[in-house]
């Protein structure tokens, strides 16, 4: 069986009579015509594709003459034209598909167009808009840091006094009387300004003690909770920062910025969620309060550290490189806003390749955890008798951001507690509570806990390490 899928066919058209009287030529009759026809077309699966010629005739109804359009008289088709026979509408049904698809593809395509127009040029309406915005604070900065006077008295500006006289310049390697000062606040918020020689020639953590410092005593000093926007101008580098780990930089030569949110935060914003900076403030005025009880701090002993740390990698055969000496003098940790400890940071030395000691990139991956799940924590149940420890050694909380984890096996981890209870040391290691179970005290520093994890005194979970 064969199936014709394409080819051409005629449709016969609705006879119909000539309009009116015409005379015969052969029978010279006043009389009518019929007409009648064919339309052809060619056609695919059984559809219709393409409208082709039309055959018409007339014939005479008297004697039966009849003519095709082509040769027919020239009244007979004048007749004709002002009544012809029409081809079906199915005919026209693919033609009239095409146009509209043709037609929805034109619509679209100008429709994109325009609408990409559009976009573009709110685009580029917007990054004006932002640009004007970055120049208008950096004037409005800058008008502010023309402000910044040597010597600050209460009278003018209290708050640049208050840190005139409290922080410890010294500590962050600064001179204060070669530091200018200008501060002023604004609702919840507190912009204080520095011009300081060579800051950016200091080390990272002195900036950072120094960012600390400030906040600090503006947080201690002032119980409304303010959001504290520090900037410094130094070597005709501008920086503002609202956190104390993050300087963000205007470029003065070329007035762009790097990063707009500080300025963009104290320029726009009169209302500061303050929900969020309450809460941070009463989180961290507990962790004040008990930096601030004076515990035992544990001193040092390099040699046997050392001594300890050799007999564990021989006899565990963890895999460590040895000794890196690029470790800078100071260290501080990000999200738990403290420097990393002497002990600590002489054990950040051996580049961990395979043990369960942790590396210092994995520390502050740690903290920051440990961080965040703190600051969730509703503020009344910071400090939570379930977790509490009858020798008031660790603090009864959940999880806090002085603890500094440097091991983690698969079962236990381990962390050195920046943050004890009042019968605690300051680096004290405390095995970390698993399923709400509360801390708890484990060794007095450091070597001690090395010293029992070497006789294996300490509960481990490494043996399928190596
Ligand atoms: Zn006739």
């Amino acid at each position: 069986m064969f199936f014709i899928i394409f080819g051409f066919r005629d449709s016969k058209l609705k006879n119909k009579a000539l309009k009116g009287n015409t005379i015969c030529t052969k029978c010279s009759s006043v009389s009518s015509f019929d007409v009648k026809g064919t339309a052809g077309y060619f056609y695919l699966f059984w559809i219709p594709i393409i409208p082709l010629g039309k055959t018409i005739e007339f014939k005479c109804r008297k004697c039966g003459q009849h003519h095709f359009k082509e040769t027919a008289p020239k009244d007979i088709l004048s007749k004709y034209k002002e009544e012809p026979l029409r081809r079906p509408w199915w005919h026209f049904l693919f033609l009239a598909f095409l146009a509209y698809q043709i037609v929805m593809l034109a619509f679209t395509f100008i429709y994109f167009e325009i609408d990409s127009m559009i976009q573009e040029s709110k685009r580029n309406a917007e990054t004006e808009k932002l640009d004007n915005q970055k120049q208008l604070h950096l004037n409005q900065l800058n008008t502010d840091f023309t402000k910044c006077v040597s010597i600050p008295s209460l009278e003018k500006d209290s708050i640049s006094h208050l840190l005139y006289t409290k922080v410890d310049f010294s500590a962050c390697n600064m001179n204060r009387d070669d530091i200018k000062f200008y501060s002023v606040a604004k609702n919840n918020m507190i912009l204080t300004l520095f011009q300081i020689e060579d800051f950016y020639a200091k080390e990272e953590a002195d900036h950072y003690l120094f960012l600390k410092d400030v906040r600090d005593n503006i947080n201690k000093s002032y119980k409304k909770g303010y959001n504290v926007f520090i900037g410094i101008n130094s070597d005709m580098r501008l920086s503002v920062s609202s956190t104390n780990s993050n300087m963000a930089e205007y470029d003065f030569m070329n007035n762009t910025s790097y990063y707009d949110y500080p300025l963009k935060h104290y320029y726009e914003n009169d209302s500061v969620s303050t929900y969020n900076l309450i809460t941070r403030l009463e989180h961290d005025k507990f962790l004040y309060r008990h930096e601030n009880i004076t515990t035992k701090k544990v001193e040092l002993d390099t040699t046997k550290l050392i001594d300890v740390w050799e007999k564990i990698n021989a006899k565990f055969k963890f895999k460590y490189k040895t000794k890196i000496t690029s470790l800078p003098q100071k260290i501080f940790l990000k999200s738990s806003e403290s420097i990393l400890p002497e002990d600590l940071r002489f054990f950040f030395k051996y580049q961990n390749l395979n043990g369960p000691f942790i590396q210092l990139g994995k520390l502050e991956v740690r903290l920051e955890e440990m961080s965040n799940r703190f600051y969730r924590i509703p503020v009344v149940s910071l400090k939570n008798p379930k977790y509490n420890d009858k020798s008031k050694r660790v603090l009864p909380v959940k999880v806090s951001p002085r603890w500094l984890l440097f091991y983690e096996d698969y079962t236990y981890r381990y962390a050195m507690d920046m943050l004890p209870d009042e019968n605690g040391h300051v680096g004290q290691i405390i095995q970390l509570g698993q399923d709400g179970k509360p801390s708890q005290f484990v060794a007095t520093d450091l070597v001690s806990f090395l010293e029992m994890y070497l006789k294996e005194k300490i509960p481990t979970d490494i043996q399928d390490w190596n």
